[in-house]
């Protein structure tokens, strides 16, 4: 069991806990639909939707109505119950636009009411006109990437949700909004005129240009309109270790925004702009297919997930508030304290102690009158024998403390006293706690040459555990963290990826750090999610 399963805390983990929900999970299904979700049948949908047959597939127009048919015919080879209008699969709305809609209907009598949106926008801009397009204009738009990559994923959610031989407890919407590039049009006109009652939704994806994945990015938009779901994704990304870029801001520029616009939390997910966008050169030979695939699975896990779930986590009245400024604002790391002594150092050698290569002017190393060539032999009662070890107890000293250095041409060793700046040190990390995800810390804070920093832990990086216990604020964290006399073990998430981190302070009062009785862990090996 790892550590978000865990309920020994009490702390409100609902969404986190359920990939063991209240029903046992057939795990051989769970495979068996993911791996449905297949790099050549999203490839086959991209190739087919991009083509030039459907001219772009602009809403209204007969190469966006032939794309439309398309859809429908996969929804009715899939079985997808229609979840249109008149027990069809279409929502028509203004000049010939249709959304295509259809649902499977929860197994949980309790759940089923509660439903899941899974959408992605199918039209495109057509040839392109001077609004929507960076040109050149008059020569069909196939929008590979925008959107038929988001389309083809969520065709392929389709076949893997009704690949599974039971349903899952919530119910799921399957949509695909016609009119986006018109302005979000096909979204907004559902939102307005649901085909199912709005308050029974709980939760929507959207899958907007998902196509064009480069150096493992995924941008993440909506992560904090409910609680715990940077977690969620995280976790989950383990499978795939993709570098998730959390944005705050959630703009009207998809069709998310509709739904979070009405209060229900949103997830979207999107590879990134690039110089294709809305050029006729968004073409399906340049899709990253693989890239394709993991997306889509990542955004299977998190459906399932949620679909799953004992509770689904509340919209966040206070995200919609929480913009990009606000981010930046949040994220920005301490400036780093002026380092204690001052010195540099050069490597080890056959002479004892540590040669001293650069004394900082007006440093407290400075002012006690060490110069470059001296070697520091012995720092606060300890003998110096490496660097590391070095920094750790320039740290970890009182600010009045003494220095044993060889001069050169000196016979003898001298002591000289020191008086170091600022307070000690001993693991090096300062934190923060964020508003939309309890149970986590966020690193404000690492303190240069400190053990947090051998560690190889970062400022913004996010502690999930220590010592694999889960902790349910940053105060009971900080007695964790501080109180230990042991190596200390962190779960740490940056940019989506979970890794383990242990910190080896010096021991207490002591002279060399502490050594981790476990071996460490191979390159950031993350904790496997059990399916
Ligand atoms: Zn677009």
């Amino acid at each position: 069991m790892r550590f978000w399963r865990s309920t020994a805390l009490g702390v409100p983990l609902a969404v986190v806990l359920a990939v063991a929900p209240a029903r046992a999970v057939d795990v051989a299904a769970f495979h068996a639909a993911f791996n449905s979700i297949t790099v050549s049948e999203l490839g086959h949908h991209v190739d087919l939707l991009a083509d030039d047959r459907f001219e772009g597939r602009e809403a209204g127009s007969s190469g966006g109505r032939a794309a439309g048919g398309y859809l429908l015919q996969v929804l009715e080879e899939l079985q997808l119950e229609p979840a249109g209008e008149g027990g069809t699969y279409v929502q028509s709305f203004g000049a010939g636009y249709r959304n295509i809609l259809g649902m499977i209907t929860g197994g949980d009598p309790k759940l089923r009411h509660e439903v899941i949106v899974i959408g992605a926008h199918y039209d495109h801009v057509g040839r392109g006109t001077a609004r929507n397009s960076f040109g050149p204009t008059g020569q069909i738009h196939n929008g590979a990437d925008d959107n038929a990559s988001g389309t083809s994923g969520v065709l392929e959610l389709v076949q893997a949700f009704t690949t599974l031989p039971e349903p899952p407890r919530r119910s799921i919407l399957f949509a695909f909004w016609d009119g986006e590039e018109k302005g979000l049009l096909g979204s907004k006109h559902w939102t307005s005129a649901p085909t199912v009652p709005l308050d029974r939704i709980v939760f929507a994806f959207n899958a907007d240009m998902i196509g064009r994945l480069q150096d493992n990015r995924v941008e993440v938009y909506g992560s904090r309109s409910a609680a715990g779901l940077r977690r969620l994704l995280s976790q989950h990304n383990a499978e795939f270790r993709l570098n998730l870029d959390f944005k705050w801001g959630v703009n009207a520029d998809s069709d998310h925004y509709s739904f979070f616009e009405r209060g229900i939390p949103v997830l979207m997910l999107h590879t990134g702009l690039h110089k294709d966008y809305h050029r006729p050169s968004d073409d399906t030979e340049r899709i990253n297919r693989e890239g394709t695939q993991s997306v889509t699975q990542l955004m299977f896990c998190l459906a399932y997930e949620l679909a799953e779930a004992d509770a689904v986590p509340a919209f966040r009245e206070d995200s919609r508030l929480e913009t990009n400024v606000a981010q930046s604002e949040f994220e920005r790391a301490m400036a780093p304290a002026p380092p204690r002594l001052g010195l540099s150092w050069g490597t080890v050698d056959a002479a004892p102690g540590l040669p001293i290569t650069r004394v900082a002017a007006d440093s407290p190393a400075a002012q006690a009158g060490l110069r470059i060539g001296d070697r520091v032999i012995r720092f606060n009662g300890c003998d110096v024998t490496d660097g590391a070890q070095f920094q750790l107890l320039v740290l970890a000293a009182p600010r009045a403390t003494d220095i044993v250095i060889l001069r050169p041409g000196d016979p003898e060793p001298q002591g000289v006293a020191v008086e170091l700046r600022g307070e000690p040190v001993r693991v090096g990390i300062a934190w923060d706690e964020d508003v939309a995800e309890s149970s986590v810390v966020m690193l404000t804070r690492v303190v240069p040459g400190s053990a947090a920093d051998q560690a190889g832990l970062a400022p913004l990086d996010r502690v999930y555990a220590v010592d694999g216990q889960a902790f349910a604020d940053a105060r009971e964290f900080g007695q964790l963290v501080t109180a230990t006399t042991q190596p200390v073990e962190l779960l740490v998430e940056r940019h989506g990826v979970l890794q383990t981190r242990t910190i080896l302070p010096l021991a207490e009062a002591g002279c060399q750090r502490l050594v981790s009785d476990t071996p460490p862990p191979e390159d950031g090996t993350a904790p496997t999610q059990v399916r």
